[in-house]
């Protein structure tokens, strides 16, 4: 098959890409932008593959996206493209609305102008996946309740509010158009090349130089953690033995409260590097709370029951083996970590938490 993959520079599209050049024999187009969280160094390994392509493109560029359909004639799209990160949502809004709404919206006429004049065997086989959030649901304040497909959407950020029209124009372009369109909401994906303005990396990061931990609130809020490569294979397995038109949530059974996954990351860190900063006694001593983000979910919780029922997908790690890898990916690939920490990145965080 020949894949054309949005995002594909960022957190889970390189893992995915890394994913399908190492383990299948698909061939690739890789469209992206490369905003700030787009970082092609998590490419590496597999950019001299004859396989692997890269348009550096903007999804809200419409001649460009029908160019890039023509051109590269694929068999299905998977789309991650997006700005994904809740509180620049909250500090500005605006790239959201453009890249997540009129972005998708894009890209959803240029697949539809291309399906259409595909022939009949090729239409029977092309796809479009769109790679969703389980945020658009809004929170769970009971314990014991889950996110299913079925689960009314109730987003409260900007961001989940765009994803969650995101996924409503791309149910309507199969309603409406026929597109044969796939629809997957995951919880809160962790692991390698992730840039460190996310929960995990932010801590383990800041730990290792010595700086504070910033904590939302209490730190009580609870998140379910799926492993990004146990994500990558989900949306393979949903790509090639999902049903059109269908929604699968992909979660990895790891609920956890926010202070807990910080306390963990301080443990691992404390046998892994137990050389800290000078004047650091332990790495717990480091956090801080901060004030609570504006309209902060308390709890999302997945049921991934249909995905492993009906495709017999499963995630591999645990939360414990999937953090172990992750907190020793970072403590191996300091020249990645120390490329991605740019002046803007750097800006972006003393606005956010103080120049600390
Ligand atoms: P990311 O921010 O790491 O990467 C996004 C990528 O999209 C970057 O490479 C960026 O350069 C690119 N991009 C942004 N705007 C673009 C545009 N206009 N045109 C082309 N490319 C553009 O994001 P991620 O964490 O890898 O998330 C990927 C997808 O998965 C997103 O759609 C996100 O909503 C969804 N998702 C992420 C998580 C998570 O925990 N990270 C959880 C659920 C869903």
């Amino acid at each position: 098959m020949k894949l054309l993959i949005t995002g594909g520079a960022g957190f889970i599209g390189s893992a995915l890409i890394r994913h399908l050049i190492n383990h299948t024999d698909h061939t690739v187009l890789n469209v992206d932008k490369l905003t700030y969280a787009g970082n092609l160094q998590s490419l590496a390994s597999v950019a001299d593959n004859p396989r692997y392509q890269f348009s550096q493109s903007d999804i809200c560029d419409k001649d460009k996206m029908r160019a890039l359909f023509a051109d590269f004639a694929p068999d299905a799209v998977m789309h991650l493209a997006a700005e994904s990160h809740v509180d620049r949502s909250i500090t500005g809004s605006q790239d959201f609305i453009q890249t997540n709404i009129i972005g998708t919206y894009t890209l959803l006429e240029a697949a539809r102008q291309y399906f259409n004049e595909l022939d009949d065997d090729k239409k029977r086989h092309f796809r479009f996946h769109h790679i969703s959030t389980d945020e658009v649901f809004g929170d769970l304040h009971g314990t014991d309740d889950l996110f299913t497909e079925s689960t009314p959407y109730a987003p409260s950020s900007p961001y989940s509010a765009s994803k969650a029209s995101s996924d409503h124009l791309v149910r309507a372009w199969h309603r409406t158009y026929g597109l044969p369109v796939l629809i997957t909401n995951c919880s809160n994906n962790y692991g390698s090349h992730h840039f460190p303005e996310k929960l995990i990396p932010l801590m383990i990061l800041n730990a290792l130089n010595g700086k504070p931990l910033p904590v939302y609130g209490d730190g009580k809020q609870i998140r379910d953690w799926l492993y990004v490569d146990d994500h990558a294979r989900a949306l393979y397995t949903v790509l090639t033995k999902g049903k059109i038109g269908e929604t699968y949530n992909i979660g990895g059974h790891n609920e956890q409260k926010n202070i807990d996954v910080v306390h963990k990351i301080c443990e691992l860190l404390e046998e892994l590097a137990p050389n800290k900063p000078a004047g650091v006694a332990q790495y717990k001593d480091l956090i801080t709370h901060v004030k609570d983000r504006a309209g902060h979910d308390v709890r999302y919780a997945i049921d991934a029951g249909k995905i492993e029922r009906e495709l017999g997908w499963r995630p591999a790690e645990t939360f414990e083996t999937g953090l172990r890898k992750t907190v020793l990916w970072y403590l191996n690939n300091q020249d990645w970590v120390q490329n991605v920490q740019s002046g803007e990145y750097q800006n972006w965080l003393n606005k956010q938490y103080g120049d600390k």
